[in-house]
């Protein structure tokens, strides 16, 4: 459900990196250097390039990957864009930078260990763990490129402007003429005209035409085999030698496929991730992190939206998006509220339980246990009715937890802005 709606939202206002980056963890990112690897063994163009995660490793790295090089191009290695334009909590500007060989120790051991924070971060920003030595390449152009899924074609769908590095939400907002879209029939698979007019929107100066039509094929290539829900490269570049070259990838896929691609789901970062979302995953709990502060627990997606809804209609804002499921256990109930209690945005907490394969006895059994195991600090509004409710209510008094109890949705909700202000 969530999912649906956070794919039109792509579809509908080309937000493909931004927002939905911070919201939808449960499909998997993998990194820039990550990314290269996997693009070059499918024929596709990259720079030379090689990841470190020390100041020590630079020396042999640079002997053994850029032997003839005068300039290097150092990239931070976060899951987020906008790395060039983004600054460092330390001052430093870029997290992207061209420097002279020499010079590539002194700003990867500036890179390392610190937070970057771009527009794509949030301002807690995240932290640089490896940086990608790259080598420098004479960019004469700079595209946009990216394949994703598309609800309107029910099918994959090619993004294509002539103009690119600059982030898609821009490009669509300064030249919304430049940008064109291949639907790409997903049984035929891409055709040669497919491809031509991909390249006819990227619109190369120099490139070799022929070449840039195989590197796009190859592209779509890579996309389906690896379950892709989004590959994008911004920028495609020109070189002086007439190539095309993914100078910068973002590569997503789908976690219903991990079983086919256990080696890429290997590659998940976790430091990179949303610490509440790593938790609610582990616990196999349907969780998505916001920033409001109102922690919600909740049974069933569409009552968790029409929660998050009437909560905002009250004038508060969701700490998140959390649906239990119809089947959830005791114990996964006791880790949802652990994840609810230990965010330190949460300022009430709202339990709204419409019991029906889901048992009103086992949310509350679950609230009171997690109660033993964690400090209460917040106070907590509880709506519950359907399945066994008498018996959940009985539980619930006879813990002895002070709680608010509330009738219904709407009175839920008001109680629970109440107590999250006062
Ligand atoms: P992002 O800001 O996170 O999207 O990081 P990118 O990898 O796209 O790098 C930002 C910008 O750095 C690109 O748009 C390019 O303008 C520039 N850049 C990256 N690699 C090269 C390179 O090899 N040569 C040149 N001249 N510029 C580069
Ligand atoms: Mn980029």
């Amino acid at each position: 459900m969530v999912r649906g709606s956070f794919r039109r939202l792509v579809s509908q206002s080309f937000s493909i990196a931004g927002k939905w980056q911070q919201q939808q963890l449960r499909r998997l990112n993998i990194h820039e250097y990550q990314g290269a690897e996997l693009m070059n063994k499918y024929g596709i163009n990259v720079p030379r390039g090689v990841a470190i995660s020390s100041v020590d490793e630079v020396k042999k790295a640079v002997r053994d990957v850029f032997p003839n090089e005068n300039e290097l191009v150092v990239k931070s290695q976060i899951l987020a864009g906008g790395r060039g334009l983004g600054t460092f909590k330390s001052g430093l500007k870029g997290g992207v930078h061209v420097v002279k060989v020499d010079q590539v120790e002194e700003i990867t051991g500036k890179m390392l260990g610190q937070i970057l924070v771009t527009k794509q971060t949030g301002p807690q920003g995240k932290i640089v763990s490896k940086v990608y030595l790259c080598e420098k390449l004479s960019l004469v152009n700079e595209m946009y490129f990216a394949i994703t899924l598309d609800r309107t074609t029910a099918g994959p769908i090619i993004i294509a402007c002539s103009k690119g590095g600059t982030s898609i939400e821009d490009l669509a907002e300064k030249y919304p003429d430049m940008i064109i879209k291949v639907p790409v029939d997903v049984f035929k698979g891409i055709t040669d005209e497919d491809a031509a007019k991909v390249v006819a929107g990227l619109d190369p100066k120099v490139a070799d035409r022929q070449s840039a039509i195989d590197q796009v094929k190859k592209l779509y290539g890579l996309f389906c085999e690896q379950d892709c829900t989004l590959l994008e490269i911004n920028p495609i570049a020109e070189t002086s030698d007439h190539k095309l070259v993914a100078a910068d990838a973002k590569l997503n896929f789908d976690d219903n496929a991990a079983f086919r691609h256990k080696d890429i789901f290997a590659l998940r970062d976790t430091s990179q991730e949303d610490p509440r979302e790593v938790a609610a995953a582990k616990a196999d709990l349907n969780y998505i992190g916001l920033d409001g502060e109102i922690g919600c627990m909740v049974n069933g997606a569409g009552l968790a939206m029409a929660t998050m809804d009437i909560i905002k209609l009250h004038g508060g804002t969701p700490a998140n998006f959390l649906d239990v499921g119809g089947s959830a256990s005791e114990n996964q109930v006791v880790e949802a509220f652990k994840i609810l209690t230990s965010d330190e945005r949460v300022k009430a907490i709202l339990v709204n339980i419409f019991g029906g394969i889901m048992k009103c006895d086992i949310i509350a059994s679950g609230i009171v246990n997690a109660a033993k195991e964690v400090a209460l600090k917040v106070p907590v509004v509880v709506r519950l009715e359907g399945t066994n409710v008498d018996q959940g209510k009985r539980i619930l008094k006879e813990s002895g937890m002070k709680l608010i109890t509330a009738d219904d949705l709407d009175d839920a909700a008001e109680k629970a802005v109440q107590a999250a202000s006062s």
